[in-house]
């Protein structure tokens, strides 16, 4: 046995399927987890010893790399001061002034603690705002695991294959309608037929928990018009997107000025940190200056804060998002390549510095039908062989993939040498 593998056994005594996220458990690819203990770069190490290069990133945050020295020092500052005060701090007018200069949608901005509690949040807003009760969401796209949006969701509850999960009352889910990621047609018909109760749309502006599935042209554009039409609240959920599709995130890659936008991940270099923010109109509805409730104990922490802050500041650097692109682009060019010579059928889709890879005859995948039809249990066989050549990808088939600014040509080529070596064993 393993060290790890005795760690997860002790693990599933006391901690439910033995993690603290889903997806962690390893469900979507069978085997156990590995246990980290540390990361460093572009790579990470598990408790025996082993090396990987790392395209997890910790589901998103670490673009700049695991334990990136200047993120690391703004917290060590920070920790002198103390931990934690639950009043104001002047960096938290730093971090929203960083916010507002990078996202230019955002007006206003609120901090809080996850992903999760900026889509909640934005919701709540959302609605509060229009005085409507229905949501629009798209199948396969995950917001966080709040209550109206674990309706057709996507990441591990489209891993454990419990997109609509059992404890949400049925009055609550008849709120948050459904239609197919990347059909504006669909949207139209559901807003022709709702016409004024939908508050918001909420739509991942790059999919990236179904794979990674780009808008397809016309798309974003569409929303924009379609709510513009209905006075709904268009919000980007740009938890993933932000900040790595490309410095201002997926509103600028695509050029779509949405209402809302919720960030998670990247803006706290590692540490819990999600925001929320756009039209000053509709931010100035929450408390204390508005009707909409929504506090947190913790939210806009010091330490999280100087993470995050000097996380952002690392990332205004010219020319950087195009250099992770053109990683992303290299990854998948790579593994394509490989994979025709080894006779496999396999695309990809990338957009700045996140990708995915299908295994499947369909020449691009835009939807999460062809998504969710492609070949799992391939997949589960390259990712486990892939863990063998030491290369660490997302657990799951529906799952993006992400590169940092540490993954150098070395590590890049050394993944297509490893994938080469993997599908002619497939
Ligand atoms: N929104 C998107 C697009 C996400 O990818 C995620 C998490 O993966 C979330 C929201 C939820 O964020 P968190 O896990 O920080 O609550």
């Amino acid at each position: 046995m393993t060290i790890s593998q005795d760690l997860f056994q002790r693990a599933l005594d006391s901690i439910p399927g033995g993690v603290n996220s889903p997806v962690r458990a390893f469900n979507g690819v069978g085997g156990t987890p590995l246990f980290i203990t540390k990361a460093q770069g572009a790579y990470t190490y598990d408790a025996d010893g082993n090396q990987y290069i790392d395209y997890v990133g910790s589901w998103g945050p670490m673009i700049m790399g695991h334990n990136h020295p200047t993120i690391k020092q703004a917290v060590l500052n920070a920790v002198e001061n103390g931990l934690s005060y639950g009043a104001p701090t002047e960096t938290e007018i730093l971090m929203a002034e960083k916010v507002k200069a990078l996202v230019p949608s955002i007006e206003k901005v609120r901090m809080v603690s996850s992903g999760t509690e900026a889509t909640m949040s934005a919701i709540r807003l959302a609605r509060g705002f229009t005085g409507r009760d229905k949501i629009l969401k798209f199948e396969g796209c995950y917001h966080g695991h709040a209550d109206s949006l674990l309706v057709k969701a996507g990441s591990g509850a489209l891993t454990m294959g419990v997109p609509n999960s059992p404890g949400i009352p049925a009055d609550f889910a008849q709120h948050t309608l459904t239609v197919s990621f990347n059909s504006l047609d669909e949207v139209k018909a559901i807003f022709a037929k709702y016409a004024n109760d939908i508050a918001c749309v909420i739509v991942e502006p790059v999919a990236g928990n179904m794979n990674c599935i780009p808008p397809v042209e016309g798309f974003l554009e569409g929303l924009r018009t379609v709510c513009d039409q209905y006075k709904s609240v268009l919000i980007f959920d740009e938890v993933m997107t932000g900040f790595r599709v490309a410095l201002g995130g997926a509103q600028q890659y695509y050029n779509i000025t949405p209402d809302l936008t919720c960030l998670g991940k990247v803006i706290g270099g590692g540490m819990p940190v999600g925001a929320f923010g756009g039209k000053k109109e509709i931010m100035d509805f929450i408390a204390p200056v508005g009707p909409v409730y929504q506090a947190g104990t913790l939210s806009g922490n010091p330490i999280a804060m100087a993470a995050g802050l000097a996380a952002l500041e690392l990332l205004a650097t010219p020319d950087l998002h195009d250099e992770l692109e053109a990683k992303s682009q290299r990854l998948c060019e790579g593994f394509e390549q490989a994979a025709k010579e080894a006779g496999i059928a396999l695309t990809t889709n990338y957009a700045g510095g996140m990708y995915g890879f299908f295994f499947t005859e369909a020449e691009k995948v835009t939807s999460y039908q062809q998504a969710t039809e492609c070949d799992i249990e391939r997949f589960k066989r390259f990712f486990h062989l892939m863990l063998e050549e030491g290369v660490y990808l997302a657990p799951s088939a529906f799952e993006a993939g992400f590169v940092s600014t540490m993954h150098g040509d070395e590590e890049i080529e050394q993944t297509i040498a490893a994938a080469k070596r993997v599908f002619a064993k497939l």
